[in-house]
């Protein structure tokens, strides 16, 4: 659903993304891990179309800038970026209207409610606070009940509650068929359901790993490690 083939993104002269192939099918949760300034972000933002590169971006066989792919894809980005002169209800109205959702109030209804958001609905996007812009930007994202979902550290500055809710959506997504990209440093909060990880360093994919490549007694945990810093239990018997 999500495919990126031989992606490179420069700033300047500085390679932020070299040469990436990943994909994620539909139905999968594959997780991005790297240290802070791998390149995470840089690659989200290029496969959401937000920035140029060289190589090819298809979302369920679209090429990324195209409306049929934006259609499909959803996206939470690591800041969210919010109007501050909307009220939550009419960011959520603007996206139906946007996306030209026919029905959409009832789904936004539930997301409000899911989010604790629902006594929020008439605040301005400058009175909310960053983990309740946060949690705005991912009803924003889910609304169009996209195909494909891109979120970018999305838990981070969210409280248990919003925590728990999100991990739960996106189990949810992911059962209903929805292609997931996550990036995150919260390693063990994906431990239950991701399928596949790609661990970025400097810019590159340095390990594709599979739930069924790990060894019984190893953790995610344990391959990011040996593959960031070379000092995991990975290979010793
Ligand atoms: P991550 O999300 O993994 O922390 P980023 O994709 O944000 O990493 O950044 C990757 C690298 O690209 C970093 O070295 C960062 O400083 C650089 N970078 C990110 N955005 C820009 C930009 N707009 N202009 C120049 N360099 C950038
Ligand atoms: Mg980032």
């Amino acid at each position: 659903m999500i495919d990126v083939l031989g992606m490179t993104k420069k700033y300047g002269r500085f390679k932020a993304n070299d040469n990436i192939t990943l994909s994620v099918g539909s139905g999968e949760l594959a997780v991005l891990l790297g240290p802070n300034g791998a390149g995470k972000s840089t690659l989200i933002k290029s496969v959401c179309g937000l920035l140029r590169f060289d190589g090819s971006v298809t979302i369920g066989g679209y090429e990324n800038h195209t409306t049929e792919a934006k259609r499909l894809l959803g996206y939470v980005p690591e800041f969210p970026v919010l109007y501050p002169m909307l009220t939550v209800a009419e960011h959520l109205e603007f996206i139906a209207k946007a996306y030209r959702l026919s029905t959409w109030e009832e789904n936004a209804e539930k997301l409000l409610q899911r989010f604790e958001l629902d006594d929020k609905k008439m605040k301005l996007g400058k009175e909310l606070s960053k983990g309740m812009q946060q949690k705005v930007s991912v009803c924003c994202a889910l609304l169009p009940q996209p195909k494909a979902i891109i979120l970018d550290e999305p838990l981070i500055g969210l409280d248990p509650h919003g925590i728990r809710e999100l991990k739960a959506v996106i189990s949810e997504l992911r059962e209903s068929g929805c292609a997931l990209l996550v990036s995150t440093h919260m390693i063990e909060s994906m431990e239950e359901n991701w399928d596949v990880t790609y661990i970025m360093v400097k810019g590159r994919i340095e390990r594709v790993c599979r739930r069924a490549d790990l060894d019984a007694n190893q953790s995610l945990e344990d391959v990011y490690f040996a593959i960031t810093e070379g000092n995991s239990q990975e290979g010793k018997s």
